[in-house]
């Protein structure tokens, strides 16, 4: 045991870290985890574990399952938060009904993730907002229907992150505005993975959740991981190559989802000021930050403010940024070259 130790301190001869790696679809997304642990059992079950962690949060953050914290607090304009308090209460119900109330909770973990939204929404000036709701729910980009103009100016005046009420132990909507986690949630499931990982015993892994991606602790050979970030002009050709450890790289791009209709390309990144696609010379932006929930949410924030605004606030975050124009034009914030950014 004790030469065992030793010998693996002085290196050359640890024990080979064993790699258990899967591709799945959750969150509407390809999802691929790959992990190290120092067993076989013990990276198995690692992996298992994340992707029971995703399929928890997707059933507490889905705007489209109706059981979804989301769904219910859309569905109902307030919920009141699950802290250990209230979810004490014994016969919660009755007792909510005895107030007059309907009981409708939600957990701790979604009003945290409420109010980092609601602050992003804020620091970007509205360019992020997950009060989108009522507005992205008529655009389906699978049918590939542009919505009724009348329909998006309705929708319109439900949008607005100053519509969420964060007291007294409630989140409430006003105004009917509806949440959309979209441009977030898969960010914050990152960072609930990176966080689990440590206590799984697993010190190297990369996760990625539809190109939402996350470098936790060093490769096995104890280099940072090589993440490649797509271009947005080829789908089989790379911008460029990134090293990352302990931190989240998250692309926001055109191309990911949309449809052309009468010439004119229709994509999922909103303006929540007009309705439509936001249109700031931008192809793509990719946002690099430790926390992979603040990552995804500037990644959209940056594309819809576009390229001189989104630098501004980029800085201001205290993120790194790529931003790839639509005429070829690539920009980055200094930092970017610390991270041994190289273009393909
Ligand atoms: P993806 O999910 O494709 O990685 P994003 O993270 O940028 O891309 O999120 C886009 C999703 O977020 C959209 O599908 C929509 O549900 C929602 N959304 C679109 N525009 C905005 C916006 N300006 N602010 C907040 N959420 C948005
Ligand atoms: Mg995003």
């Amino acid at each position: 045991m004790a030469i065992c130790a030793l010998c693996a301190a002085m290196s050359g001869c640890a024990p080979a870290l064993k790699k258990a790696e899967r591709v799945g679809f959750a969150l509407d997304t390809a999802v691929s985890i790959t992990l190290y642990g120092k067993s076989d059992a013990e990276a198995q079950y690692a992996l298992d574990t994340c992707f029971v962690i995703i399929e928890s949060y997707e059933a507490m953050w889905s705007r489209t399952r109706p059981s979804s914290d989301i769904a219910r607090l859309n569905a109902m304009g307030s919920a009141v938060i699950l802290t250990p308090e209230i979810a004490g209460i014994e016969n919660a119900k009755e007792y909510f009904a005895a107030r007059g109330e309907e009981f409708n909770p939600i957990e701790m973990n979604t009003a945290a993730l409420i109010r980092e939204a609601a602050r992003i929404s804020d620091a970007s000036g509205g360019a992020f907002d997950i009060t989108v709701g009522g507005v992205s729910a008529l655009w389906d980009f699978k049918k590939k229907q542009v919505p009724n103009g009348k329909e998006i100016v309705k929708a319109l005046a439900t949008v607005g992150y100053r519509n969420i009420m964060d007291e007294y132990g409630y989140m409430t909507l006003l105004n009917g505005a509806q949440l959309d986690l979209g441009a977030i949630a898969k960010g914050a499931i990152a960072d609930k993975l990176a966080e689990a990982l440590p206590g799984l015993g697993i010190e190297s892994a990369v996760i990625n959740l539809g190109g939402n991606v996350y470098a936790h602790g060093l490769r096995p050979d104890g280099k940072p991981f090589t993440v490649g970030i797509r271009s947005p002009f080829d789908e089989n050709a790379l911008l460029g190559t990134i090293e990352l450890s302990g931190l989240s790289v998250v692309t926001s791009g055109a191309y990911e989802r949309g449809f052309e209709e009468n010439g004119t390309y229709y994509h999922h990144l909103l303006d929540p000021k007009t309705g439509y696609p936001a249109e700031m010379g931008l192809a793509s932006v990719s946002v690099i930050s430790e926390s992979s929930a603040k990552a995804d949410a500037l990644s959209t924030a940056l594309f819809v403010l576009g390229a001189e605004k989104g630098m501004e606030l980029a800085l201001n975050e205290g993120v790194e940024a790529i931003f790839a124009l639509e005429n070829g034009e690539i920009l980055q914030t200094p930092g970017i070259e610390k991270l041994g950014f190289k273009r393909a």
